[in-house]
């Protein structure tokens, strides 16, 4: 049987070329990168060879990359890193768990933490950042693409807040790396964190751009391995795949591919509205843009976002994208869309689609056995129902038309088989 993948968000397989270039450091090169003898300094070259290579991809200096174990580690270093009893962080209720899950256990040592939460559309609005900043607040962390919704997040505004009120900014890029060009500057932030395996490279294996100066402290002591800032010795052959892929994500920005693959998300996105009952979560601003579900997350403070932004910013709010809402589509990455489908369980749809060749997921694929609705749909102000009805196509880079086709071709017979025998959809559920 075809199998397609869809489900990029959730990990990627290796390019071929990020193959060949990790192969020689299992075995030929397999020396110590801190070892001084010819094996120990063919490893170090290697790393410093990937080090610029990344410090060309964050746009920054080859000392301000840090190599590390992926996004988790890069999300827990921000937070237990620079977070310290008294202080005041700021993110977002639609961050991935390796962000509020670190932001409960600093609660547990005296961190307040405010949750932002997004519009309807699944928007993070720059001025209830700026509204939530407290003369304590030390760090601000939001996602740059969100991992369901694909939703790009105003992070050069929030940056430009950072910068004018004097805190610390993390981008949580795991997402957005190879879907959107890259540039610590224009970001303005301290700290960014990205992971191999979302872009074609190998599990394990991420990288972190720290800001020359930023006082954080290392999650991980011993060695003086990455100086100083992350102990253990380095995974080689990792580090050399995270480049090959960083090298080959840089092309597809410039050569098209990734254009291409918004074209073909958004061919797929519109065959699969054509079936009745159905629509995109986070795609276009819906009309009304009231209040969103709450987020009640961890256990801070949830703030709702309010209309009116603060001009000077320039960023988009509420009250600003009223005027252009059914015109303009919210940016999201080139590979995802989530989709709703009325009268179908999630669940139940991602295993018919399996069975039939195609793989997707309903919710986070991190949090795969979890039953809860996503947590980031109810904060986008979806119900449980439709929450739980929602599935995510995301797709790879070397993704086809043929691909879309047969995924064309499945879905709607998928969804009319869940329909027939859904409770739900004949209203004879109790
Ligand atoms: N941040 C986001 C937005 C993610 O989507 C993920 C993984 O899905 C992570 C962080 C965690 O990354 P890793 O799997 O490398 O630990």
């Amino acid at each position: 049987m075809k199998r397609v993948y869809m489900d990029a968000n959730a990990t990627t397989p290796l390019l071929p070329e990020v193959m060949e270039a990790m192969r020689p450091y299992w075995m030929e090169c397999f020396g110590n990168a801190s070892s001084i003898h010819l094996d120990g300094q063919q490893a170090r070259t290697a790393m410093d060879r990937a080090r610029a290579t990344l410090a060309e991809f964050f746009n920054c200096h080859d000392a301000e990359v840090v190599f590390n174990s992926g996004g988790t580690e890069g999300d827990n270093t921000a937070i237990f890193g620079l977070l310290h009893p008294g202080d005041h962080f700021i993110t977002t209720s639609i961050e991935h768990s390796a962000i509020l899950r670190a932001a409960d256990r600093v609660a547990q040592h005296g961190v307040k933490t405010t949750f932002v939460a997004p519009s309807a559309s699944g928007l993070i609005d720059p001025a209830d950042i700026l509204r939530a900043l407290r003369p304590e607040t030390r760090l601000i962390s939001v996602m740059l693409a969100n991992n369901e919704t694909g939703v790009l997040q105003p992070v050069e505004e929030i940056g430009k807040i950072a910068a004018d009120t004097g805190v610390f900014f993390h981008i949580d890029a795991v997402q957005g790396a190879g879907k959107v060009r890259f540039d610590v500057r224009r970001f303005g932030c301290h700290l960014l964190s990205i992971s191999a395996h979302k872009m074609h490279g190998p599990k394990g294996t991420g990288a972190m751009f720290v800001r020359r100066g930023t006082p954080i402290e290392p999650l991980l002591v011993g060695g003086s391995h990455e100086r100083r800032q992350r102990a253990g010795t380095e995974n080689v052959p990792g580090i050399v795949g995270l480049a090959k892929a960083a090298e080959l994500a840089m092309h597809s920005l410039e050569d098209g591919t990734i254009d291409r693959l918004a074209k073909l998300r958004d061919r797929l996105e519109a065959g699969v509205l054509q079936i009745p009952g159905t629509g995109v979560n986070g795609a276009q601003l819906p009309n009304n843009l009231g209040a969103p579900g709450p987020s009640h997350l961890g256990t801070g403070e949830s703030m709702n976002p309010k209309d009116g932004c603060n001009p000077v910013l320039g960023a988009p709010s509420a009250s600003h994208l009223g005027t252009w809402e059914s015109t303009n589509p919210v940016p999201r990455a080139a590979n995802t869309t989530n989709i709703w489908f009325d009268h179908v369980e999630g669940e139940a749809l991602v295993i018919s689609m399996d069975l039939k060749g195609v793989a997707v997921s309903g919710g986070s694929a991190c949090h795969s056995g979890a039953t809860e609705p996503s947590h980031v749909l109810m904060a986008m102000g979806l119900d449980k129902a439709r929450a739980r009805a929602s599935l995510r196509f995301s797709l790879l880079k070397t993704a086809t038309e043929a691909d879309v086709d047969y995924v064309l071709k499945v879905v709607p017979e998928a969804v009319e088989h869940l329909r027939a025998i859904s409770p739900v959809a004949a209203g004879t559920a109790g």
